[in-house]
Order: C-alpha cells, then sequence, then structure tokens
C-alpha cells in the first residue's frame, strides 16, 4: 500500500489532498473500419444550435481527398486544415482560438481533430482555451486549467502516440515544452477507424509506431511500474511485436497499431516514460527534432538501459529498412548542446522512473553528452 501511495505523489505533482491520482477517461468510443461515416450522427446530438459551429482542425494533408468530402460539415460549421510539419506551439493555438472567436459570436459547439499527434493535441488545447481565458503557454504544467472545455472529439490518422487517451497536450511554449496536463484536457470521444491511417509513408509509419514501442519498454522497465500500468503496457507490446515483427495482413496490422497505441497511451497513464522521452525532448527543444523520430535516433543507442528493448528495436529497423539520419547533432554548439543536456535532465520524474530515486548518482550531463554525439 505504501508504496502505491508514493507512487500517487511522486509521479507528477497534483493537488495536495489527493492521495491517490484520480484518472479521468475518454468516456466513448467508436471502433472499426468505417466507422468515420457515424461522426455526423455522433455530433447531432453534441449540437447546441445552428449558429454554434463545429470546427475541424484537419492535418492538410488530407487537402483535396475524399476523406474532406465525407466530413459531416453542416450549418455554419467550419474545417480548418492545419500542416503537422511543425510540432504545436501556445501561440499557434491561441491563433486559432483568436480566429474562432473573431468569426463567430457564439461559443462552438465542439472542436474535432483529424490527424496525427500533433492534430489530436491543437484539438484539445484549442478546446480548453475557448473557456478559459489568458495564453495558453500560461496552462503548460499539472492540474492548471480550472474552467471545463468545450466539446472535444479526437480522431487520429496515424497511430503510436497515445495522445487519443492521454491527459495532455504537448505544446511548444515561448520558455518549454510542456504539456497542459488536466481533467479537463481528454477528449469527450475518440473514434478509432483503422482505415484512416492508409496513407501513411513506411518511415512516419515506423517512426510514430515506435513512440508506442518506446512508451511500452519505458513503462514496463521503470522504477513507477505496477499492475495497472503493466496490464496495458504488456498488451500493447505484445500488439507492437505483431505488427513490427510478425508476419500479418496489413489490415490487421493497421489494427492493431491502433489499438497498441491506445493502450500504450493508458500504460504511461498510471506511470511515465523514461530515458528516451527525456532526452528525445532535449532535442526536439533545441533542433526541432519531432517526437517520433526523436524517439527513435536517442533509442537506438539506449542498450545499456534497455538491452532487451533495443535488441529487439535493432530487429524492426531490420525487418523494414529503415535507416535513421546521422550527424543530427555534429554542429551542435557548446551552448546548444548544454541547453539540450538540461531540458533533458530537467525532465526530473522521467528519471526517477527509469533509473530510481537514486537517478542523480547515475546519470551525468557527460554521459548524456556522450550519447547526443552519437546521434
Ligand atoms: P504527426 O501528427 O506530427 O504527423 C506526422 C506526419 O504524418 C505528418 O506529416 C502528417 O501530415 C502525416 N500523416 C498523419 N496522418 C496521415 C495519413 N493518414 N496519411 C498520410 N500522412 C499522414 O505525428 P505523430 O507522431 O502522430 O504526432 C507527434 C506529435 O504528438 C508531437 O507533437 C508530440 O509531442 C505529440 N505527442 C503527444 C502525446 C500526448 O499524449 N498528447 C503523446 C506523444 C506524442
Ligand atoms: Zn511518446
Amino acid at each position: 500500500m505504501e508504496v502505491n501511495k508514493e507512487l500517487a505523489l511522486k509521479n507528477i505533482p497534483t493537488k495536495a489532498s489527493e492521495q491517490y491520482r484520480n484518472f479521468p477517461m475518454v468516456p466513448r468510443v467508436v471502433y472499426g473500419n468505417g466507422s468515420f461515416d457515424q461522426l455526423g450522427d455522433i455530433l447531432m446530438p453534441k449540437r447546441k444550435h445552428s449558429e454554434a459551429p463545429m470546427i475541424f482542425l484537419v492535418d492538410d494533408v488530407f487537402e483535396g481527398t475524399e476523406l474532406l468530402q465525407r466530413i459531416p460539415a453542416i450549418f455554419s460549421d467550419q474545417i480548418i486544415l492545419i500542416s503537422a510539419e511543425e510540432e504545436p506551439k501556445t501561440i499557434q493555438v491561441d491563433a486559432l482560438v483568436k480566429r474562432i472567436k473573431d468569426h463567430f459570436e457564439e461559443t462552438p459547439s465542439g472542436i474535432i481533430g483529424i490527424g496525427g499527434g500533433t492534430l489530436l493535441d491543437l484539438a484539445k488545447a484549442v478546446a480548453i482555451m475557448l473557456t478559459n481565458t489568458g495564453d495558453a503557454s500560461a496552462y503548460q504544467g499539472w492540474d492548471l486549467v480550472h474552467k471545463q472545455a468545450i466539446y472535444h472529439v479526437g480522431i487520429p490518422t496515424i497511430s503510436g502516440t497515445g495522445a487519443e487517451v492521454s491527459r495532455t497536450t504537448v505544446l511548444l511554449g515561448p520558455e518549454k515544452k510542456l504539456g497542459i496536463n488536466s481533467d479537463y484536457t481528454p477528449f469527450d470521444q475518440v473514434l478509432l477507424d483503422p482505415e484512416l491511417t492508409k496513407g501513411v509513408s513506411k518511415e512516419q509509419w515506423f517512426y510514430t509506431g515506435m513512440d508506442c514501442y518506446i512508451h511500452c519498454i519505458e513503462s514496463l522497465n521503470g522504477t513507477f511500474l505496477n499492475a495497472f500500468s503493466q496490464s496495458y503496457g504488456e498488451k500493447s507490446l505484445d500488439l507492437c511485436k505483431e505488427v513490427f515483427l510478425g508476419n500479418i495482413s496489413a489490415d490487421e496490422s493497421r489494427e492493431k497499431l491502433m489499438m497498441a497505441s491506445w493502450h500504450g497511451g493508458m500504460s504511461i497513464a498510471y506511470s511515465q516514460v523514461g530515458v528516451a522521452h527525456a532526452m528525445s525532448y532535449g532535442l526536439g527543444y533545441v533542433l526541432g527534432v519531432k517526437h517520433g523520430i526523436g524517439n527513435c535516433l536517442v533509442f537506438q543507442y539506449l542498450d545499456e538501459f534497455y538491452p532487451e528493448g533495443v535488441r529487439l528495436f535493432d530487429e524492426m529497423m531490420k525487418k523494414h529498412q529503415i535507416e535513421l539520419p546521422t550527424g543530427i547533432c555534429k554542429d551542435l554548439t557548446n551552448d546548444q548542446m548544454d541547453t539540450m543536456i538540461s531540458v533533458a535532465l530537467g525532465m526530473e520524474p522521467l528519471w526517477e522512473n527509469a533509473l530510481g530515486k537514486k537517478w542523480k548518482s547515475k546519470i551525468s550531463p557527460e554521459k548524456l553528452k556522450s550519447i547526443y554525439q552519437k546521434i
């Protein structure tokens, strides 16, 4: 019991009164190939009236595709195409909120994010910032949001991040890359239609899929592990192995990776990620390296922390003939390297999960530098 209580408190700063973390979960989920066509029926009862639109935030990779035609936009609804070229920023969220407020007198009936982690995170953040005052950057952290977000729906079109189930939306702000972690962040509705992931390139499929695999490895090998996280993490890991090392059909592979992502996200809800994520945050902050590929770039050199995980990762890379870019850190100035290291070491709960309470004696800036230099 004591262990659990400690775990509940140390993971992430939460309200002092909370002995055990009390998590909200996604209350409604639809699953199945073709389920996207049910979206209109799902949204109908959530429409406040014809002047309160549904706003669809859609990855612009779908521009000109039939998916846009299938979006059930009626009345004054708006479809906003957004590039996922860069990861979401707080100023981008503020600009979207302003645009929506300037354009409509009424608060929208809902926000629907359609895309990968980037679009899902944007949708969550915009839904929160439509009811909370000020700038999005003021809410980066834990439990700083006090007003309920507007109704928001997540529809992933690439699988792996777990952003569809998570209680956070990761944003790059003026000072830090940090999530808005709150009880109001999770989606009110998620729609899982594996067919939507059909157009993803092999490389991107692998990078985002490995985000899920690495969530499992870091959660299952962490000191915060508990039966709750383990049950989801093991299932997710089995699915990842089937997808990346087994011989299954493309249909099955899409279905299984979508569910692996879901379970992987649930697994880290009650534990934490680890070394790869901490170091990938550094890469993302200083060089703008994206989450999925950043995790892979780091993870390949983490065999001393995750020997079995890295061995399987190598097998997966070979099987799918993935070649990671090299020389990413070779032109870094000393200052940039120092920043990268301090951003990574600043992720304290991740290190504590990975290496235990005495993590500071087990890792050093020099050690991180030597790993970054290989990348
Ligand atoms: P992404 O959303 O950045 O998209 C990656 C690429 O895939 C983009 O070029 C996009 O246009 C393309 N794409 C998406 N769906 C496609 C489709 N069906 N067909 C063709 N191309 C498609 O990728 P991601 O890896 O899913 O998300 C990364 C983001 O997720 C990062 O910003 C990261 O911080 C965030 N993230 C959030 C959480 C969370 O819990 N909130 C967890 C992990 C990562
Ligand atoms: Zn991740």
